[in-house]
């Protein structure tokens, strides 16, 4: 495809698996052509691009390291020459680095702050630019309810997502004049990855509807809010946790 055509483009950051995959997926059913980052998971993500192209989508894989401004401004300038408009950014990468704050190294403690946070300012600036252009689009964030709540173990995780609502409330009032809108998402326990190391048996107790969400439960959510049925929404942050609290 090249920049003359008015395809909509969505970009989802760490798409190769889990969440992020099935946002991609999400994103393509309802016509985006996607841009699927990834950091170590090539093959994950060339994965996820066959799949959107079997379901008649069309989309690219794109390397980069959020954390890395250097790494993310070639290749988003990289998307940016080639389309005319970004429709969507859904910041969706994230790490943990679990354990006691007290033993926390420091490692542990900027590596979660700056893949979410960082993260969200090295890809949403350039982002946000040039949808401000054309006065348009949708940035989603994927938080968690440790944001919310804040979870045992999880100091840096917690403070990195609540920083990424604080942020993303106070974008939202900022560019709401200019047709963006920027909402957060955020999921409880999710069937990925990320918490196969998770005891669940124990904390299953602790979800009101019994088990474990799916990612596409999470992606249907994200696509809503990035649609236009979802115009008068901005600054908000919806939960996605089977009644978690
Ligand atoms: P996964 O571990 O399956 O996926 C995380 C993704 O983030 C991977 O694709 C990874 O890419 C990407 N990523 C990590 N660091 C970077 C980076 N520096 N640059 C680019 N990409 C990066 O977990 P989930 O799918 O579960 O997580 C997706 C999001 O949802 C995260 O933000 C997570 O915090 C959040 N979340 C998850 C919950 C859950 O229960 N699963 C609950 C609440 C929130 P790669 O593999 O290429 O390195």
């Amino acid at each position: 495809m090249d920049a003359s055509n008015d395809v909509k483009v969505a970009i989802v950051t760490g798409a190769g698996k889990g969440i992020g995959r099935a946002i991609a997926l999400e994103l393509s059913r309802v016509g985006y052509y996607v841009a699927v980052n990834f950091r170590t998971s090539r093959e994950a993500a060339e994965e996820t691009i066959k799949l959107i192209e079997k379901n008649g989508g069309q989309g690219e894989a794109q390397a980069f390291d959020v954390t890395d401004a250097g790494e993310t401004k070639a290749a988003l300038d990289d998307l940016f020459s080639r389309y005319k408009t970004i429709d969507v950014l859904v910041n969706n990468a994230g790490i943990t680095k679990d354990g006691l704050f007290m033993m926390m190294p420091k490692d542990n403690w900027h590596q979660v702050v700056d893949t979410t946070l960082t993260g969200f300012y090295n890809v949403t600036k350039p982002v946000l630019r040039k949808m401000a252009r054309r006065k348009h689009g949708s940035v989603v964030s994927i938080s968690s309810i440790a944001g919310l709540i804040g979870n045992r173990g999880q100091a840096n995780y917690s403070a990195a997502k609540a920083g990424l609502i604080g942020a993303s409330r106070a974008l939202a009032a900022e560019v709401a004049q200019m047709g963006i809108r920027v909402n957060v998402v955020a999921p409880g326990l999710i069937d990925t990855d990320m918490i196969k190391e998770v005891p669940l048996d124990g904390l299953k107790g602790m979800i009101p509807m019994g088990r474990v969400g799916q990612p596409e439960e999470v992606a249907k959510v994200v696509r809503f809010l990035c649609s236009d049925d979802a115009s008068y929404i901005t600054g908000q942050v919806i939960s996605v946790n089977g009644g978690m609290k």
